[in-house]
């Protein structure tokens, strides 16, 4: 067995003494790591346990900072590779310092333990915490919607025998949402024309401005978001009951999908707001609960690139079918495409890439924000 490392993302519910504890305790760790790091540029000295000998007392009377949270920002100025101030959006939890169990979390704050947090509770994470330790953490501060979220790392072990069984490659788009290279194909067409729908509406509310289209409009929101969460369980479901145990599933690196999407500013909407984030959580999760392994790769020019000769341009796709300039493969773009996914996995394990390092496999964190 191989132990990997995942983290999940969670956003906690806070009240306002809850939240001001934290956002206290924020602002004394970056102004200890500043500190700490003052007097570790001053000293030219870059390890813990030298830098903690040196000021740990000090920087704990200094900000009422519970002992394991100075023992963090001294470990965190120690690991930056360079001497700049710290951000003031993120601090570090230990074993010591935090702890959950069935999404509720408690943890050290500069006015003492915090108990019983809330956390959101998306099928995602509650799937990839369930039952799981942990003994690291991070809070981090969204400026942006002004809450805190907790980055939580989880072990979980995978089968060394994997990758044994199939290997299934899973092209991800807008004509098709997905299409996997055992040719389950979920078509793009019905859910575009729903999304358009919600589009007009949405749009035509906001035009409208009321108090009354602005409570419609929320409900809407929640009904789309719901709508979209069914779609991809469903689809989800279809992709990981179509295999079974020690079989591999391979998929797009997220970034990549959105950056090849070029389409026109209309669609670039729905694309862009179709959770394609949260299908892929839940391929994976619904994966590692059936002994399957979910693996990402970087899948450069797999729309225009033949899966049967390898030869790369531009022209071979038109539109929805592929034509292979070079040997004249034909075959539906989307699956041409979930053949190459299917290869660059292939093509790394014949590298031994896999073998060393647990990269390319779901140690990926792409946990998703909250739904
Ligand atoms: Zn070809």
């Amino acid at each position: 067995m191989k132990k990997l490392t995942k983290t999940v993302k969670c956003k906690l519910i806070l009240n306002d003494e809850q939240f001001n504890s934290i956002k206290n305790t924020l602002v004394s760790f970056n102004n200890a790591c500043n500190d700490i790091l003052k007097i570790s540029d001053e000293n030219r000295i870059k390890n813990k346990f030298r830098i903690q000998k040196l000021c740990y007392h000090d920087i704990k009377n200094r900000y009422r900072l519970p002992a394991n949270l100075v023992v963090r920002a001294i470990a965190r100025v120690s690991a930056s590779k360079k001497s700049k101030i710290f951000n003031g959006l993120s601090f570090d939890l230990d074993a010591r310092t935090f702890s959950f169990k069935n999404m509720k979390m408690s943890m050290s704050s500069i006015n003492g333990r915090l108990k019983n947090i809330s956390t959101c509770k998306g099928d995602y994470q509650r799937n990839m915490l369930d039952g799981k330790s942990s003994t690291s953490a991070k809070i981090v501060y969204d400026k942006k919607h002004k809450c805190f979220f907790i980055h939580i790392a989880i072990d979980y072990e995978i089968n060394d025998a994997i990758p044994s069984g199939n290997v299934t490659g899973i092209d991800m788009g807008l004509y098709n949402i997905a299409y996997t290279t055992d040719r389950l194909k979920f078509s793009g067409k019905q859910v575009m024309h729903k999304r358009k729908q919600y589009i007009k509406l949405r749009a035509s509310l906001q035009a409208k401005g009321t108090k009354g289209s602005k409570k419609l409009l929320k409900r809407l929101s929640g009904k789309e978001k719901r709508w979209m969460t069914d779609v991809n369980h469903n689809i989800s479901k279809q992709i990981v009951d179509n295999n079974s145990c020690g079989d591999t599933l391979v998929l797009e690196d997220l970034k990549y999908i959105r950056k090849r999407i070029k389409l026109a500013k209309k669609q670039r909407t729905i694309v862009h707001s179709w959770a394609f984030g949260q299908l892929q959580n839940f391929i994976e999760y619904k994966a590692i609960g059936k002994g399957l392994i979910a693996t990402y790769v970087d899948p450069r020019y797999t729309s225009q690139r033949c899966s049967k000769c390898g030869f790369v341009h531009r022209s071979n796709r038109n539109s929805h079918q592929f034509i292979c300039k070079e040997c004249g493969y034909t075959a539906n773009a989307d699956y041409n495409a979930s053949c190459n996914i299917r290869k660059v996995y292939l093509d790394t394990l014949a590298d031994g890439v896999m073998s060393k390092t647990p990269k390319a496999t779901p140690a990926k964190a792409v946990a998703s924000p909250c739904l």
